[in-house]
């Protein structure tokens, strides 16, 4: 795979169809700028500031478009409040939409089929096999991403956390918190 991607990238840069210097910037761009923590700060100021929450419920791209340091996500971003009644949790059953410019590069159990189909189907199992157990009563709503919409779950805050700050609260949103596979870290547990 690696020298298929190898070969390609040499033909389309020959050919004058690619810039070397732009694909770098891309990758740089992917490793360095583009991850988890731009979700984890947006999750984080959503738990600190009751008028952010509230329009990131409203309108995701617009409100994570005012922090500035992160680029728009496809065109509609839609982030979904877990409660102690729901939880939510996405998927994308055709493919592997994803909101990247939030969370990164998806892992590669998302991209894969059994994710994809189980997800739907049996949804409690699925979190089960990631180790997350939820109360009977606790209703899961499963997303489906599309090319256009991306969704954002938006965890239960930790408790133990009153008083932190937005900086200390982001370190404990994990990457599956934000796709519901998993929560967010229990304040004071080792990492
Ligand atoms: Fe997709």
């Amino acid at each position: 795979m690696e020298l298929r991607v190898r070969a390609l990238e040499s033909i389309l840069s020959e050919k004058g169809y690619l810039d070397p210097a732009a694909l770098d910037a891309i990758v740089q761009a992917y490793e360095t700028k583009i991850g988890p923590h731009n979700g984890a700060r947006v999750v984080a100021k959503a738990w600190s500031d009751p008028a952010f929450r509230q329009a990131l419920l409203d309108d995701a791209s617009k409100a994570v478009g005012t922090l500035g340091h992160v680029s728009r996500v496809g065109d509609h971003l839609v982030a979904v409040e877990n409660t102690p009644d729901r939880h939510n949790m996405v998927v994308c059953t055709l493919c592997s939409c994803y909101p990247w410019e939030m969370l990164g590069l998806p892992p590669v159990w998302y991209k894969a089929a059994p994710y994809r189909s189980r997800a739907v189907k049996d949804p409690r199992g699925v979190l089960a096999d990631f180790g997350v157990s939820l109360p009977k009563e606790t209703e899961i709503r499963v997303w489906d991403s599309t090319a256009e919409t991306r969704f954002l779950v938006l965890p239960m805050r930790p408790a133990g956390t009153e008083g932190w700050s937005e900086e200390q609260l982001a370190e404990l949103v994990t990457r599956d918190s934000m796709i519901g596979t998993g929560f967010p870290k229990t304040p004071g547990a080792p990492s």
